[in-house]
């Protein structure tokens, strides 16, 4: 912990020296790292316009087209901005016999950083509506506007910053697949892509705590603490809560949520602290939007994008990582 903590700083120093005139002031001091590194600006629209460049691919359910599709586009799209894109390939048979390729995407920014945070999101959608309101929709695949693309979309636009303007730390972006092909009251059927990542973890990933993104897009946005993040991590929670409050961020709300499955508990159980950001009210506490036909980008709003994406950014350039 010391010695990760001591590399920051002594990266702080370097700057503040790279810095400093010729002649300097005599009364000039170190400054402090978020005086230093200047925030890039989260846009919301430009995240908004990679939410629905994935829904304009269609349902991307595994074997579909618009998962081949979109499958292409996110290695495209990474690999203009990351040091490194690769794929974690791998098959699973869901609950229904069905067998299916997937694939994780892998993306490393700033490789050779010491101090590391890896940020996450599923990138496949739910191949049954089971949720929706009319029966006869139950077998059919969702948009997944909210549920799939809001996360990757918030990552997407993270990772374009991240090219032009190199924070101090490593970021490695997963794009989780086969997150939502388990069967409703059992949990293990779940989250099988993070689950693969977690057991076959690429070398050098050594994150210092995970955020996962998930359900992020909800017009009427409101994040509480989700508990299991609360449980494996509170002071990840802390430090996303406490940025969100500075920033005066108020989709953000500092109280018990609900208690998540979701791609932060594989990461959890291979010893990365990881938490887990989601509005589980979609649109509201009838969670109706959830795994049905309306989970739809006009449900979705540039601004839930950008309140997410600011404190993410906020965080991956000013705050001293110190976990
Ligand atoms: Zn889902």
């Amino acid at each position: 912990m010391f010695e990760r903590k001591l590399s920051v700083s002594l990266l702080m120093c370097l700057i503040a020296c790279d810095q400093r005139p010729q002649q300097p002031a005599p009364q000039q001091q170190m400054k402090p790292l978020d005086i230093l590194v200047s925030v890039p600006a989260f846009d919301g629209q430009e995240a908004y316009r990679f939410l629905t460049a994935q829904t304009d691919f269609g349902p991307r359910n595994p074997g579909s087209q618009g998962y081949r599709k979109c499958l292409r586009f996110l290695q495209d799209e990474m690999a203009k901005h990351a040091e490194e894109v690769f794929l974690q390939e791998f098959t699973h048979t869901n609950f229904k016999g069905e067998t299916h390729n997937y694939a994780n995407i892998v993306s490393r920014f700033n490789r050779t950083a010491i101090v590391r945070v890896l940020l996450t999101a599923h990138w496949d959608t739910r191949p049954w509506a089971d949720n929706d309101q009319d029966p006869s929709n139950h077998n059919k695949p969702i948009l997944g506007a909210n549920d799939g693309a809001s996360g990757v979309a918030v990552l997407l636009e993270i990772a374009r910053h991240l090219k032009k303007n190199p924070p101090l730390i490593g970021v490695d972006i997963v794009f989780f697949d086969a997150e939502d092909v388990g069967r409703h009251g059992d949990q293990k059927s779940y989250a099988i892509g993070s689950l693969h990542f977690a057991k076959n973890m690429p070398r050098n990933i050594n994150a210092r705590f995970a955020v996962n993104l998930d359900m992020v897009g909800d017009k009427v946005l409101t994040i509480p603490r989700e508990q299991n993040s609360d449980r494996y991590a509170p002071g990840v929670m802390n430090l996303i809560y406490s940025t969100a409050e500075e920033l005066g961020i108020s989709e953000f709300v500092n109280g018990v949520g609900e208690e998540i499955f979701d791609d932060h508990i594989p990461l959890n159980e291979a010893g990365i602290p990881a938490v887990d950001l989601i509005d589980f009210n979609y649109p509201d506490n009838s969670n109706r939007y959830w795994h049905s036909l309306e989970d739809t980008p006009d449900k979705c709003s540039p601004q839930s994008l950008e309140a997410v994406g600011k404190v993410l950014l906020h965080i991956l350039y000013k705050k001293e990582i110190t976990y």
